[in-house]
């Protein structure tokens, strides 16, 4: 089966006058018809310079994507000229923030707003646009959509305000639709909310889901498959089973070590990875991992770990996976 998108070898530089920050590396991953998957790391792990790639909104000069093919629905994004992606940005394609206020115009109503993407890509009328909008308000849990339509972006709460943001990406039916930390900016109890909502929606417009976060805990629900980035480079990818129940790269089990768990007994035992990601500018020769993993060998610092086929689905780049390797259970974990 042909893949909605498939991400292949991508690499995304930044060109700066301190050098070439190399922010992806070699990223390779897809996204079937109807799926959502998760992409997770931490701050700077380059989670969203590849979806911002794949959308074709990387800011050049200076960044510039050096390698790659980016297959949507058969035809490579990568070669794509500014016009060609305005059509399928928005339009075949869909995207949410962190942040919706400043992906919403503060200046113009919420149907003023909603109304230009129908226009603009559809071409329908006024009305038509209108009606559109308010049944769109309305999926998304606002209630009397028709009075809000009239009201600007302040007068909706944050939690409001992501839901217009997921009405708007969806108002063209989009095949994939791009999360970018959609609900980091919320508090707890509407970041649930918000993903139900996005659970609920992908099974009634079918749409597929790249969902951005650097909260493992947040995938679980809705993606079927996780991919794990650290350094611009994708370390493990598989199953939400296998990332959670059977996770082989080092860096793997620290995200899994530092999700919230609500059952009380774990929460004391939350713990943040120590260290800090690797400087991009002058990336490690060996794994990116080396300076913050308890279980770094000699060959770790010269040479870049291969990527080890654990199963047809998952798969993890880490030298422990070698056959020559030491156990891990061999290792002394120091007291911590
Ligand atoms: Fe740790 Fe080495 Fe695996 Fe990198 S390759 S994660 S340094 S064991
Ligand atoms: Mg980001």
């Amino acid at each position: 089966m042909k893949h909605l998108l498939e991400v292949d070898h991508l690499s995304t530089s930044f060109f700066t006058y301190a050098g070439e920050v190399k922010a992806v590396s070699d990223v390779s991953f897809y996204v079937d018809e109807g799926e959502a998957i998760g992409i997770v790391g931490e701050s700077g792990s380059g989670k969203s310079v590849t979806v911002q790639s794949v959308m074709k909104l990387i800011p050049n000069p200076p960044g510039k994507i050096v390698n790659g093919e980016i297959l949507f629905q058969g035809k490579d994004l990568a070669k794509a000229s500014e016009k060609e992606m305005q059509s399928i940005r928005g339009k075949a394609m869909g995207m949410i923030f962190q942040d919706p206020m400043t992906s919403l115009n503060p200046v113009l109503t919420i149907g003023m707003q909603m109304t230009e993407v129908l226009k603009r890509h559809e071409g329908l009328s006024n009305s038509e646009a209108m009606q559109r909008a308010e049944k769109y308000l309305e999926m998304v849990g606002i209630p009397n959509p028709t009075a809000r339509l009239k009201q600007y972006p302040h007068e909706f709460s944050g939690g409001m305000r992501q839901r217009v943001m997921i009405a708007m990406a969806l108002l063209c039916n989009p095949k994939l639709l791009i999360a970018d930390e959609p609900t980091t900016a919320l508090d707890v109890t509407i970041q649930a909310q918000i993903l139900e909502l996005m659970k609920d929606l992908k099974t009634k417009i079918n749409t597929s889901i790249i969902l951005i976060t650097h909260d493992l805990g947040v995938v679980a629900g809705l993606c079927t498959r996780i991919v794990v980035m650290y350094g611009g480079r994708v370390v493990e990818t598989g199953t939400v089973y296998d990332i959670f129940q059977n996770p082989k790269h080092p860096y793997t089990w620290g995200l899994l070590k530092s999700v919230p768990r609500l059952d009380s007994e774990s929460k004391s035992k939350l713990v943040p990875i120590p260290g800090t990601p690797p400087d991009l500018l002058n990336p490690p020769k060996g794994c990116g991992f080396a300076a913050r993993c308890p279980y770094a060998m000699n060959v770790c610092l010269n040479q870049k770990p291969e990527q080890t086929k654990l199963s047809e689905l998952h798969q993890a780049s880490c030298w422990l996976l070698h056959p020559d390797a030491p156990k891990v259970e061999d290792y002394k974990p120091s007291k911590g």
